[in-house]
């Protein structure tokens, strides 16, 4: 499949007046993953707002924060957004003014109207979302190794010294 994600000037998708769409069958340097990221998406020109939608999926691998194992996991989302079109975020007046927009709450990102909308980066940024916060395999982890452990006097984990101070009293 031609990997055609490359940046696409605006003023082509304003041109173009329809939804441009890309099949999406990729690796993203900034996100490793152990299988392709699959999926589509579509960008459309309104005017104000650039609106873009996909459905992206992977399967990335991941370093367990306790056990420093590693553990696959899924990431899949389907991501809607709203950006505005400016140089500046909109000012409220130009929220109200634009029909497009009816939660501007969602808008979060704006892009300078002469410049690009890049795919490949919109892809990475919705599943980088998707990531753990906190990295955990899963519920047989086995924990911190044994030696990390017996090093009690740092040992992060509040549980851990509240159960010594109860044996302590
Ligand atoms: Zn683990």
């Amino acid at each position: 499949m031609i990997d055609d994600l490359e940046p696409v000037a605006l003023r082509d998708l304003k041109a173009l007046g329809a939804p441009r769409s890309w099949q999406v069958d990729t690796s993203l340097d900034q996100l490793p993953s152990l299988t392709p990221v699959r999926g589509s998406l579509s960008a459309e020109h309104k005017g104000n707002v650039l609106a873009v939608e996909g459905e992206l999926q992977t399967i990335v691998t991941l370093t367990c924060d306790r056990c420093l194992g590693q553990f696959n996991r899924k990431l899949s989302c389907k991501p809607s957004e709203l950006i505005w079109l400016g140089k500046t975020p909109p000012s409220d007046f130009q929220l109200r003014e634009s029909d497009q927009i009816s939660e501007p709450d969602g808008l979060v990102e704006c892009l300078d109207p002469r410049g690009t909308f890049e795919p490949r980066q919109w892809a990475f940024e919705q599943l980088s979302l998707q990531l753990p916060v906190v990295n955990r395999c899963g519920e047989d982890c086995p924990g911190p190794s044994i030696p990390s452990r017996q090093a009690n006097h740092a040992d992060p984990d509040p549980r851990w010294q509240a159960l010594r101070e109860l044996q302590w009293e």
